[in-house]
């Protein structure tokens, strides 16, 4: 063989049914993984390769090379780890696949809605794989679902702190998963539902409605159903805001990965006609350190202004009055129920607009560009709902002065003055 740049390769022959899983070494100077299919047919997460074409995969990458009928693939580069597994979850995913496409199958004939799945189980089992094959599985198969990511830490759609839907249109890039064009986003403000769970159970209420409204203008959308993606908490108010999600959504199918007792509880909460499904996880699934969850946010967020791989985005920074825009935060911090004012709810204080006056405290922090008209005072009712329209970072703040300067992907003026802040900051460190 005749090593791609001069890196070292391994062949793999693949029987049928088998995966060859590798990681990439993580950290700034780890070499990157060349993957390329030399015969039979593979697939990465349910999308296909190409054969005779390398992929490239980046440091951290966790990646499975699954074959229905037996493949080779050669790996170019030094990998942490590689081998190949029998012992695959994946027929039961295939099985999976299979019954949602009956359903929509289903729906199509009695002129009725598709599946609406909801995939749930801790952190780090594979969720969001099992999101991406089952999406890729079905747009193979000519459908148009609906992925809905209510994971605020880690997002595969927006940056940290988000709750988003997004049409799927085509199956996922195998190096860079699914194109996020013209994504609905809302601004949550934190990486845990916890900070404020009035407040993220709303917006999944948003999304619920934004998509069955467009259930009822669009069949394809109708008949392809969603998919969505939760948080790993599953405990305490976590768990009550997956029934809510399940409510909200009027779910059909629970995918539970991984959770007996999650299982058990959820097939008790939830109406009888919803379908509660245990599956397991997957062996290969890597668990991360609290590190590489902040690595991997940051690197979402670099993405976000500097683009990814092939696309390079060139951003903006730029100088804004603070007289120029008004800056808020969702949600007082909450205070002893005896100390409420007459009349007044613990979840009023969780929706509440907080005005925040800018300071040096705000650098390096996030601020979601709030889609919601620059209005009075009476407009600022209907910010909490409003979809985002971007995001910029505070990368310094001049209190004599007062102004700040940003980081944005487009050039000034900013298209809406209303900013709401995250809890999420972002060093650029380009
Ligand atoms: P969750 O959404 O439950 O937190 P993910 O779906 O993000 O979990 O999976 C965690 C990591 O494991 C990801 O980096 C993913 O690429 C990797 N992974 C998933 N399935 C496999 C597999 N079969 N082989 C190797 N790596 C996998």
């Amino acid at each position: 063989d005749v090593p791609a740049a001069g890196k070292a390769s391994t062949r793999y022959d693949l029987e049928k049914e088998t995966e060859l899983r590798f990681e990439v070494e993580s950290g700034e100077a780890a070499e990157q993984v060349e993957l390329e299919l030399l015969t039979g047919m593979g697939e990465v997460f349910g999308s296909e390769l190409n054969r005779n074409k390398k992929y490239t995969f980046g440091p951290g990458s966790k990646i499975a090379v699954f074959t229905w009928q037996g493949c080779s693939v050669n790996l170019y580069g030094k990998p942490e780890v590689a081998y190949v597994s029998k012992d695959t979850p994946m027929l039961l995913y295939l099985n999976t696949h299979a019954a949602l496409e009956q359903m929509r199958k289903q729906a199509e004939r009695d002129n009725e809605r598709g599946p609406r799945v909801m995939v749930v189980g801790p952190t780090d089992v594979g969720k969001s794989t099992v999101c991406r094959l089952l999406l890729s599985y079905a747009v193979r198969v000519g459908r148009r679902p609906t992925f809905v990511e209510l994971d605020v830490g880690q997002s595969g759609v927006s940056v940290p702190g988000t709750v988003s839907a997004l049409c799927i249109e085509r199956p996922a890039d195998v190096e860079e998963g699914f194109s996020v064009q013209a994504p609905l986003v809302y601004h949550f403000g934190s990486t845990t539902p916890g900070t404020n769970i009035k407040l993220y159970n709303k917006l999944t209420s948003c999304l619920a409605e934004v998509f069955s409204q467009r259930c009822e203008v669009n069949r394809k959308a109708s008949v392809g159903g969603c998919i969505i993606n939760t948080c790993g908490w599953v405990k305490g108010s976590g768990y009550q805001a997956l029934v809510h999600c399940a409510s909200t959504f009027q779910v059909d199918v629970v995918l539970v990965l991984d959770h007996e007792r999650l299982y058990n509880e959820l097939k008790r909460d939830l109406p009888h006609f919803v379908r509660v499904v245990l599956l397991p996880k997957s062996g290969g699934v890597v668990e991360r350190s609290k590190e590489c969850r902040r690595d991997a946010r940051d690197e979402k967020i670099r993405e976000y202004f500097y683009g990814f791989r092939g696309v390079t985005y060139y951003p903006f920074s730029f100088e804004v009055r603070f007289s120029d825009v008004r800056i808020y935060k969702i949600g007082a911090p909450s205070i002893p129920d005896s100390c409420l004012p007459l009349g007044m709810s613990q979840d009023d204080t969780q929706l509440k607009l907080v005005p925040v006056t800018p300071g040096r405290d705000l650098t390096y922090h996030v601020l979601s560009v709030s889609s919601a008209e620059d209005g009075d005072e009476g407009a600022r009712k209907g910010i909490v709902e409003s979809p985002v329209c971007g995001f910029i970072v505070v990368t310094h703040v001049d209190t004599q002065a007062q102004v700040m300067k940003v980081l944005s992907p487009a050039p000034r003026p900013l298209p809406r003055h209303t900013l709401l802040i995250m809890d999420i900051r972002f060093m650029d460190m380009k």
